[in-house]
């Protein structure tokens, strides 16, 4: 689960770590209040959408001019002008598509003074198992442009559970960072409070980018982005408290809400699956054979036709899917349980492409004759190669 910028930024601040004094708002109407409420003499007018590249991002429809998702001003009637620019635009960034996203939420802060501008993230490593950070002095910019052109301007380390963060990080992150003196110990101070709210909340990605030397000398983080782990969202419900639905995919909500594992994606053909190794094998064979899947699904093991009939129904309402390919190795499942559910969904909404189903294992008889007998249109398959070769024929000639 991710977290708005502000969001993240009162969390980090829960741990002591330096934020700027900020207000969040919803309203253009609430713009001169917080204005005045920070002081200024510099504002700092941010779009609160859940993607980056906000500062280089660009408006829909604006008037030529009109710049970035984040503006820094001196001007008490800027921030009330940008605040009403902002807010229902929608906002295009290098993170966020064509399509862009809508803004529904500013954060205005009090402007900091820049002296330089510094990269650090952590995250779960996997292939250690541990928590890595990743630090570097090119801060601002796009950090997998920064490891592809100047690696070697990137450092990572990872550490290690068993001792947790230990003062040796704090340094390697001052040395990375070319700090000494009181600013090294400030990193080290830094680090350690990053680590202790990365393990206390169960973050699995946070980044800082940029994290800034102040003009007076002092760090901060400029930005924040957090996300969470989700299976431990139960243990933290202050952080599900600040969940934002409208920044998520509708049908990775509504799949939820009948506990499937369905992960939107940008292809053309719908899958319903049932086991997370069988149904990433089935997006595989769909791109072998020239076309892209339009989500990960996997329904389980002893889904209910209730489940199937929901899950089939998401699948259905996705504009982009232009084909759908059911592919059930009943173990678990039953055959003609899902059959059942595929006819209930069509029943309830329709069908309007191509529909392949491949059906084998338990009850499979049973299953395929509900489907011969309900008079659907579907073309049957033999094997998953069979399947998968017939569904892409079938959206091509669409
Ligand atoms: P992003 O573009 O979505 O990553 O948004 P950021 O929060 O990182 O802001 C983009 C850029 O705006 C930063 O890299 C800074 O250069 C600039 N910026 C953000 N806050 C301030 C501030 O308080 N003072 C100044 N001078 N610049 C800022
Ligand atoms: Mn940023």
């Amino acid at each position: 689960m991710n977290i708005h910028e502000y969001q993240a930024k009162a969390v980090l601040k829960e741990f002591g770590l330096p934020v700027s004094r900020g207000v969040a708002i919803f309203k253009p109407e609430e713009a001169a209040a917080a204005a005045d409420e920070l002081g200024g003499p510099v504002w700092v007018v941010k779009s609160q959408i859940h993607a980056g590249g906000r500062g280089k991002g660009t408006f829909k429809g604006a008037p030529a001019g009109a710049k970035g998702g984040v503006r820094v001003t001196k001007s008490k009637d800027e921030v009330v002008q940008f605040a009403s620019e902002m807010l229902g635009a929608t906002l295009v960034t290098v993170q966020t598509g064509e399509a862009g996203k809508q803004v529904n939420r500013l954060y205005i802060e009090e402007g900091a003074s820049i002296a330089a501008e510094f990269y650090l993230s952590m995250l779960v490593d996997r292939e250690t198992g541990r928590v890595a950070f990743v630090v570097s002095t090119e801060g601002g910019m796009d950090i997998e442009q920064v490891a592809h052109d100047t690696p070697e301007k990137i450092v990572t380390f990872s550490v290690d559970p068993a001792t947790g963060i230990m003062p040796h990080h704090g340094r390697a992150v001052a040395k990375a960072l070319g700090l000494s003196g009181p600013q090294a110990k400030e990193a080290g101070a830094l680090t350690e409070k990053l680590y202790a709210a990365f393990t206390a909340k169960d973050m699995s990605m946070l980044e800082i980018n940029p994290l800034v030397l102040t003009g007076d000398g002092g760090l901060k983080c400029l930005d924040a982005k957090i996300s969470f782990d989700s299976n431990a969202l139960y243990r933290h419900p202050d952080i599900v408290a600040l969940r934002d639905e409208t920044e998520e995919d509708a049908k990775e909500i509504e799949a939820s809400k009948y506990d499937l594992a369905y992960i939107a994606l940008d292809g053309t053909i719908g899958c319903m699956v049932n086991g997370a190794g069988l149904a990433m094998a089935t997006l595989d064979i769909i791109k072998l054979y020239g076309e892209e899947p339009a989500n990960f699904l996997d329904v389980g093991g002893g889904a209910s036709e209730e489940k199937v009939t929901a899950a089939f129904k998401i699948i259905t309402a996705d504009p982009q899917v232009k084909g759908i390919l059911v592919n059930i190795f009943g173990g678990i499942m039953k055959c003609d349980v899902i059959a059942r559910g595929v006819i209930a969904a069509v029943k309830a909404v329709g069908l309007e492409v191509p529909l392949v189903v491949r059906l084998e294992g338990t009850n499979v008889e049973e299953g395929k004759e509900i489907i011969r007998n309900s008079g659907l249109n579907v073309i049957p398959a033999d094997d998953l190669d069979d399947a998968a070769q017939k569904i892409v024929a079938a959206v091509k000639k669409g």
